[in-house]
């Protein structure tokens, strides 16, 4: 949980949960591809569960463009 481990300028550490109740619009930009969309957070948190973790996203993101997972 360090303060640095940000992901798409939100804190890692925070949950699906957390952000539905912020009501921060997080973009995801694809590493491979550059696509972007905006996150559905309910959506995710209906999949995963509202008590994920933001970061589990930097590596389990799977792009709806290219198919290909993870921000490397
Ligand atoms: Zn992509």
């Amino acid at each position: 949980m360090a303060p640095s481990d940000d992901f798409l300028g939100v804190p890692g550490y925070w949950t699906l949960e957390d952000l539905a109740r912020s009501g921060q619009v997080v973009m995801f930009e694809c590493s491979h591809c550059t696509h972007t969309k905006i996150l559905d957070i309910p959506a995710l948190a209906r999949k995963h569960g509202p008590q994920t973790r933001v970061n589990f996203f930097k590596r389990n993101m799977p792009c709806p463009r290219c198919g290909k997972t993870g921000m490397a």
